[in-house]
């Protein structure tokens, strides 16, 4: 259950306003950053995504 709810979300679009791209919480700039420890890394769910993306195209 998750009850953060960041203003800085575009839900619609799951795109971060304050940092211009995709919303993965805890990634460099985001407001949950070294605030909490995620059992996947940040930077892991980043190249994820990445690779969805790419294989979207
Ligand atoms: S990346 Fe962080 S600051 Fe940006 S919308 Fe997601 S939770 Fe909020």
């Amino acid at each position: 259950m998750n009850s953060f709810s960041c203003p800085h979300l575009n839900i619609k679009d799951n795109f971060c306003l304050r940092l211009k791209t995709d919303c993965v919480p805890g990634r460099k700039g985001c407001v949950l950053h070294n605030r909490f420890e995620f059992a996947i890394p940040a930077e892991e769910r980043i190249k994820e995504l990445e690779k969805r993306k790419r294989q979207k195209k």
